[in-house]
């Protein structure tokens, strides 16, 4: 099964910055579920910070058959978390299901046999192919909870990707070898470990996840443009007249605050408001830099005199 391709406009939600709360459960604005019962029955209290960071898993399936298996005793398997995906259904509006097995401040996940006492298990749903790469939609969502976690007080861990057993961060379950899959799991790879694509993947998680502790948002906001001034009118843009001494009436609008002039070279001007509204304002106009003047309250005209030579173009915007 393949992924609908990714397009550059494709209408992904802004997803948003979560956290732990006091109960060890993963909180905010995200299609998050909780195990029934909470936690599930593989697992085990005592779990004590700190912890090396996380590890990602792949399930070979689809997030109902995980919840089943982690809710069978018999299997002796668990995580704290697992990311759906469209294969089962659990995505939606954007989102992909985050399903939680077990609260995070103190209970075990039974996922990497002798790593469990350090690591938290996240595992991913893969529509039955660990060949099929994390879609962009699990991607944000593993970024979402992997930032929770390393942001989770005394049990945080850096953000980073980690091949190691004994660093921190985001590793894969092979990197343990037997002692953490007796069976040689190659998880999250198919064969071989680390032959990708989901190991490769955490490199992105951890990208998307930075943006979300920066931003609090994944995608970053777009950046705020320069302080604006509107034009009030599209032609309120005015041409002085030229000549030394011409004048050039400019009528002002309601909610108008500002005159504001650019020249094609070194401009000297006066704006006159009238004897009500405090006379005459100089204006030095530099080259190719807009340069402007109040408005005072009240004022319905302004009479712009060149006093320079009056060759060069000047242009006049009203603005708000
Ligand atoms: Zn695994």
């Amino acid at each position: 099964m393949t992924d609908a391709p990714e397009t550059a406009a494709a209408a992904a939600p802004v997803a948003n910055r979560l956290r732990i709360d006091e109960h060890g459960h993963l909180v905010g604005d995200a299609w998050i579920t909780r195990n029934d019962p909470f936690p599930c029955v593989n697992g085990q209290f005592g779990l004590t910070p700190p912890m090396n960071g996380a590890v990602l898993h792949t399930n070979v399936g689809g997030l109902p058959g995980t919840i089943a298996t982690f809710s069978n005793p018999a299997k002796q398997a668990s995580a704290h978390f697992e990311i759906g995906g469209h294969w089962s259904g659990s995505e939606k509006n954007g989102q992909v299901r985050i399903h939680q097995f077990g609260p995070v401040n103190g209970w075990e996940a039974w996922h990497c046999a002798d790593g469990n006492s350090m690591w938290f298990g996240i595992e991913t749903e893969d529509g039955g192919d660990p060949a099929n790469p994390l879609t962009s939609t699990q991607l944000t969502a593993c970024a979402q909870v992997l930032e929770a976690l390393s942001a989770h007080g005394d049990w945080g861990f850096p953000l980073q990707v980690t091949d190691n057993t004994n660093g921190k961060g985001l590793g894969a379950h092979y990197m343990g070898g037997l002692a953490w899959s007796p069976n040689g799991h190659t998880c999250p790879d198919p064969s071989p470990a680390g032959g990708g694509p989901r190991s490769h993947q955490r490199g992105e998680i951890v990208r998307r996840a930075k943006i979300l502790r920066q931003h609090g948002q994944y995608p970053a906001p777009a950046p705020h443009p320069a302080p604006k001034t509107t034009p009030l009118l599209e032609d309120t843009m005015i041409l002085l007249n030229q000549g030394e001494g011409a004048i050039t009436p400019i009528a002002i609008p309601n909610g108008a605050k500002r005159l504001r002039f650019a020249s094609n070279s070194e401009a000297t001007l006066h704006a006159d408001f009238g004897p009500d509204h405090g006379g005459s304002r100089a204006i030095e106009v530099a080259y190719m830099a807009a340069s402007g003047v109040a408005i005072p309250d009240g004022a319905i005209e302004a009479v712009v005199h060149r006093i320079d030579g009056g060759l060069n173009q000047v242009a006049c915007t009203v603005t708000e």
